[in-house]
């Protein structure tokens, strides 16, 4: 049976959050719209978000974090609301359809609800050991303590297991020696969840083994975070560098089972891939309600724009778009919910094709502006930019596509 009416549950806990966006997000965004408008204000000079911004982005976890929202998607064995895939897809496009480009507001992306598996209650964090359980998830479900998932190196990107960060067990500690690279929220973390290589002959006799993951608290001696790297014509940031130099880490610190951590950051970034494409859908669909909006107002040869039908074509191949992408988007949340296994092809299929998709509707969206489209008044540039920003990380567009053919080649060719 199929239903595509959004349930009352559901309902109610987007218009709580729209609530809880309008009442505490809002004002705090008004009241600092001098240090939030510009980003010279905003970054340091070595692209650092300057304190205050980072306390402001603090408040608001915590008041999600009270509020329930902060940790709505984390497991309930962790303290977390325990919502499923539809709710997360339902609640995360709705969010950004609704505030636009959320993704460029620092006091509201990732900050109202984290990502899905870098930050707050991931699903790395089902693996941690119940030594540390008390000491550190209280504090993670509220918001105080923050975190990043270190897995990408200088040499090592869409080929993880081409990574060098090692740790080498010395008496009763692990130590790591690497570096790491584009890590979100690297530089504000207070743990970092770090993959490393703990057996190199294991490594490399088998298929994904031999690598293991660590909860490193970022203020380990050795432990070097300073670096931020700015993107996209951005001032500053919060993706960047981790150098490790001989960084002792206790064994309860150890997620999971040895040797057996790309498992488990791959179950993270799976996830990370479907929030993503919930954020995708929920933006481009901001985009295009802004370009509906000003074709039917924009005049030029004595009709609307609208009428033309050029901009027609822009108006509807977005529309096409965006229909395929939230159809493809429920349906494989739909397939997360009600099966064991992740449907690894269709989430592949539905990342590569909501990031491209938010891409060219924003594409259009400027077009259908004329020269008002490139203006910052409109954001529609930045959410172009960020579009654009969305087809890397999580496994690239090509990455995607490389999974998609090896299932299909082993046989996943129904639909
Ligand atoms: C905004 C942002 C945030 C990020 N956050 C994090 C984070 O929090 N934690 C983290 O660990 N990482 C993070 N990353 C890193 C991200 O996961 C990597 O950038 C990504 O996996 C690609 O790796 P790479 O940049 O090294 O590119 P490469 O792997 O070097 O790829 C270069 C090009 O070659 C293509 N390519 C590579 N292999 C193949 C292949 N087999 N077939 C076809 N094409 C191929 C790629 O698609 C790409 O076009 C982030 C990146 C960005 C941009």
């Amino acid at each position: 049976m199929l239903d595509f009416t959004m349930s009352d549950d559901i309902k109610d806990i987007v218009n709580g959050l729209y609530k809880f966006v309008d009442q505490v997000v809002v004002p705090l965004e008004k009241d600092n719209h001098a240090l939030l408008e510009s980003e010279r204000d905003m970054f340091d000079r070595n692209g650092h978000f300057v304190s205050e911004v980072l306390e402001l982005r603090k408040e608001i976890r915590l008041k999600s974090a009270e509020a329930g929202y902060y940790t709505m998607f984390g497991a309930e064995e962790l303290g977390g609301g325990g919502f499923g895939a539809i709710t997360m897809v339902a609640v995360l496009e709705s969010l950004y359809h609704k505030y636009g480009l959320a993704l460029e507001r620092p006091l509201l992306d990732d900050v109202v609800i984290p990502s899905t598996f870098s930050n707050g209650l991931s699903p790395v964090l089902n693996n941690i050991k119940p030594e540390l359980r008390d000491k550190l998830l209280p504090d993670i479900a509220a918001g105080k303590v923050t975190l990043c998932f270190a897995l990408s190196e200088p040499d090592a990107g869409s080929d993880v297991m081409a990574m060098r960060t090692k740790a080498v067990k010395k008496g009763d500690k692990w130590v790591i020696n690497g570096s790491k690279q584009w890590i979100t929220n690297s530089a504000y973390a207070d743990y970092a969840m770090v993959f490393a290589i703990t057996d190199p002959e294991l490594k490399a006799s088998s298929k994904g083994k031999g690598v293991s993951c660590f909860l490193v608290d970022c203020n380990s001696e050795g432990l070097d975070r300073q670096s931020v790297i700015p993107f996209m014509g951005s001032l500053g940031g919060n993706i960047g560098i981790i150098l490790f130099d001989n960084v002792e880490v206790p064994e309860e610190n150890v997620m999971g089972t040895l040797n057996d951590g790309l498992k488990i950051a791959m179950g993270g970034v799976t996830k990370g891939r479907v929030g993503m494409s919930a954020k995708a859908v929920g933006t481009a669909r901001w985009a295009l309600e802004q370009a509906v909006e000003y074709a039917n107002i924009r005049k030029t040869f004595g009709k609307t724009i609208g009428q033309h039908q050029a901009v027609q074509i822009k108006l509807a191949e977005s529309a096409m778009d965006i229909y395929a992408a939230k159809a493809m988007l429920y349906k494989t949340a739909w397939e997360i919910e009600n099966f064991d296994k992740p449907p690894i092809r269709d989430i592949s299929c539905t990342k590569a094709f909501c990031t491209e998709m938010l891409g060219r509707v924003t594409d259009h969206a400027i077009q259908v502006h004329g020269a008002m489209g490139i203006t910052n008044d409109l954001q529609l540039n930045m959410a172009f930019r960020r579009a654009r920003t969305l087809r890397i990380p999580d496994g690239t567009a090509e990455i995607q596509r490389r999974t998609i053919a090896q299932e299909l080649l082993k046989g996943r060719t129904e639909f």
